[in-house]
Parts: C-alpha cells; sequence; structure tokens
C-alpha cells in the first residue's frame, strides 16, 4: 500500500501527529501550523501598509461634537476647527498633481488659564478625526546634548500612539502643553546659554514646520543601538498650550488700558485677566519670551475663556460624560440611587470657585465629598439612595483636607 506522505513537506505519516487528507493532496500539522503563521504575518504588512484613514468633517460638524464634551469656548472652537478642517483639506490637496498655490500648515497656539480645557479640546478633537494623538510637555525638553529630553522624543510619543504606523504618525496631531514655560528668561540670551527656553524654541522650529526626523522608537538617548525610524512632520499638526502667565499685562500695555476703580491688587488681575486675554496677539506672545520665528511658525491664535460659575456647573453636569453622570453609573452599580440636588451642586462649584482649582478642581471636591459613601456604601445592603445636598456636601467636605487648607 502505498505510504502517506505530505505534500508540502514530503513527511511521512508516522513521523507526523496529524494528517489531514484532500481530495489528492494530504498536509500536516506542522505545514497547517506554517501556513498559518505565513497568514497572519501576510496580514499585518497588510494592515501597516495600509493607507491610514481620517475622518474629514467640516468645521460645524466638529463643533458640534466638541459640544458634547467641552463647554463653552466657543471663540477656541470656531478658530480650532477651521484650523483643523484646513489642515486636513491640505493633505487631501497634497495628492493632487503639482497645483500652484501650496496652502500653508496651520500650527495652532492656545492661551489660556490652566484647567480650562485646552488639553481637552485638543484631544477630544483628535478622537473625532480618529488620527494618532500624543501629548508632551514642554517643560522637559531642553536643546540636544543637555540632561532632558530632546525635542525628537515628541515624535517617539507619537509613533507609539500610532502603534508604529509612520504613516499614520504623520497625520497625527501633537499637542505641546505648556508652551510658556519655554519663553525666554532673560532679555540677554548670550550671557548664558538658554538651554530650556530659547534653545528649545529654536530646537522645535524645524519641528514644527516640517523636516525629516529620525526617531529612537524607544526614546531616550540609552540605546545608541536602537533603529532610528524616520518621520516626516511636514503634515503633523501641533497644537501648542499656555496660561502665559502674567502676559495680561503686556496686553494692558499695548492696549494702554489703564484698569481703574479697583484698590485690591488681586482684584485688578482678576480683572484683567477676563477682560484680556481675548485680545491676545502674536505681539503680546512675543513680549512674554517666545522667539518671533517659532511665534510665526504658529501663525492660528486662539484663547480660551475662565470658567465662571455657570460654566462650571455646566462642566459638572451637562457633557456627555459629565462627573455626577459618571458618580450615579458607579453606585448605580451597587444599586444605590445617587442623587445631586441643585444646592449640592452649588456647593461644589463654589468651592471650585472658592480654591481657585478651575475644571480640574471639581474632581477633587466631589471626591471629597463622596468618598466616605463610596468606602461605606458597597458592604451595606440597606442603603439604597444617597442625596448629596448642601448639607451633606458641607459635612463631608469640612472633614476633607480641604477644611484645613482653607484654615491655613
Ligand atoms: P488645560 O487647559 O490646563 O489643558 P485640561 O484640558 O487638562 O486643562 O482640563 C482639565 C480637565 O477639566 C479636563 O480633563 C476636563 O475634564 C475638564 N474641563 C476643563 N475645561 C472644560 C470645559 N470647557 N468643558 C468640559 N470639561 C472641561
Amino acid at each position: 500500500m502505498a505510504q502517506i506522505t505530505c505534500s508540502f513537506c514530503g513527511r511521512n505519516k508516522k513521523d507526523v501527529d496529524l494528517m489531514v487528507s484532500g481530495i489528492s493532496a494530504h498536509i500536516c500539522n506542522f505545514c497547517i501550523e506554517q501556513a498559518y503563521q505565513i497568514l497572519g504575518e501576510e496580514d499585518k504588512t497588510k494592515k501597516s501598509s495600509k493607507r491610514p484613514k481620517f475622518k474629514l468633517r467640516k468645521p460645524k460638524e466638529l463643533t458640534e461634537y466638541l459640544d458634547q464634551y467641552v463647554i463653552g469656548q466657543q471663540e477656541a472652537k470656531k478658530v480650532l476647527t477651521v484650523a483643523v478642517y484646513n489642515h486636513y483639506k491640505r493633505l487631501g490637496q497634497k495628492d493632487q498633481v503639482e497645483d500652484e498655490i501650496r496652502i500653508e500648515k496651520s500650527n495652532i497656539i492656545m492661551v489660556g488659564d490652566t484647567g480650562t480645557g485646552k488639553t481637552y479640546l485638543a484631544k477630544t478633537l483628535a478622537k473625532i478625526l480618529e488620527v494618532p494623538f500624543c501629548i508632551a510637555d514642554a517643560t522637559v525638553l531642553t536643546e540636544a546634548g543637555y540632561v532632558g529630553e530632546d525635542v525628537e522624543s515628541i515624535l517617539t510619543r507619537l509613533l507609539q500612539a500610532a502603534d508604529y504606523n509612520v504613516e499614520a504618525a504623520e497625520r497625527g496631531i501633537v499637542y505641546i502643553d505648556e508652551l510658556d514655560k519655554i519663553a525666554r528668561k532673560s532679555d540677554n540670551p548670550s550671557i548664558t546659554r538658554d538651554v530650556s527656553g530659547e534653545g528649545v524654541q529654536q530646537a522645535l522650529l524645524k519641528l514644527l514646520e516640517g523636516t525629516t526626523v529620525n526617531v529612537p522608537p524607544q526614546g531616550g538617548r540609552k540605546h545608541p543601538d536602537q533603529k532610528m525610524i524616520s518621520v516626516n512632520t511636514e503634515n503633523i499638526l501641533f497644537i501648542c498650550g499656555g496660561a502665559f502667565d502674567g502676559i495680561s499685562r503686556h496686553i494692558a500695555n499695548r492696549l494702554n488700558t489703564q484698569p481703574l476703580g479697583f484698590n485690591k491688587k488681586s482684584e485688578i488681575e482678576l480683572v484683567d485677566r477676563n477682560n484680556l486675554l481675548q485680545y491676545v496677539t502674536a505681539q503680546d506672545l512675543k513680549a512674554f519670551g517666545l522667539i518671533p520665528e517659532l511665534i510665526g511658525r504658529l501663525p492660528v491664535l486662539t484663547h480660551l475663556d475662565p470658567l465662571d460659575k455657570d460654566t462650571l456647573r455646566k462642566i459638572l453636569t451637562a457633557p456627555k460624560n459629565a462627573l455626577t453622570k459618571q458618580y450615579v453609573k458607579l453606585l448605580e452599580m451597587e444599586n444605590v440611587k445617587l442623587v445631586f440636588e441643585e444646592d449640592g451642586i452649588d456647593f461644589i462649584v463654589e468651592k471650585a470657585v472658592e480654591f481657585n482649582l478651575g475644571a480640574r478642581g471639581l474632581r477633587s471636591i466631589c471626591e471629597a465629598i463622596i468618598t466616605d459613601a463610596m468606602y461605606e456604601l458597597p458592604s451595606d445592603d440597606t442603603i439604597k439612595e444617597l442625596i448629596i445636598d448642601a448639607d451633606y456636601a458641607k459635612s463631608q467636605f469640612d472633614k476633607s483636607k480641604f477644611k484645613k487648607l482653607q484654615v491655613a
């Protein structure tokens, strides 16, 4: 009787664990495994070479989507969505043959107090567009060769966010936080080298404009042998943000407005900021300490409004994933009905304003109020409802560390 052998590798049936028979051929378990591996690899290369998609949405559509998450900041939303829309239109244009009108890149800079939603806006936009997104902190960057991170490290993060798909990363969005912290430190930069200020601004120039950079895929300089990945930044959209503390003074100087009628210094500063950030121009950024070349590469400038009580209240309750909704959901899982009374919410908002913590403070104040309940309730089946009104909120808050801060 003829021996059964694998039609692919020729192994004899007695040398394999399994032999599958077809119409006129056989295949052994080794060859099945190998074929399966080849299929997997083929699939991977197909995926990484696939042209990454992104959704081009119109500015109004983008704003509608942003509105579901980010409260207020209409001016910033308008400017951002137009810039993003134009940026991705520009990418579409690149594929066409020779065009005389070259649309220039529109990197963005946002000026606004901390906790007003700069990062959140950039992050939400990237989510809508479905492009890779990363956040970089300007404060850790230093000029190449000094202790700290090189500016290229920003792209390492973007590559990681894009799952090392270079083409996708090259259409991504990078948010550079705290750009104000790399402002020129002194008026005379020649005396000492300003490696974490003007030096970084210089280093960022090329990146922002568009260049090919060799990026260490794992980051850092610890692995001198690692293979570099070359990334072109021409189509990466850079959004920068910063609080630019004190810029109102420059704006006020420029506008030549003298705040009148306020006695306390803090009052002057508060009112100044509220009124003046919206008038910010490139000139003020220069006065603050950004070098003109860098400002030139961030042509779209917008501001964020400070958060007033009304806005904070909405942030707490209105967005799709509002904090109060999250707590209700958490306690729902314990079969407890959580109710936030109006005066309870007022209390939380007032405290956030009092401590000047912006939207970020809402969360820590809520935690201070609800943690006790979230500790007790899971072990207590008898409680089916928790009502957070002003009295409850105040009594919990007074027990927390915030109260100590207040006394101090
Ligand atoms: P920054 O302006 O300092 O970058 P963030 O964007 O990090 O501030 O804001 C901190 C958090 O506060 C966000 O994650 C978000 O939950 C909340 N937040 C801030 N501003 C808003 C806003 N306008 N609408 C909704 N949530 C906001």
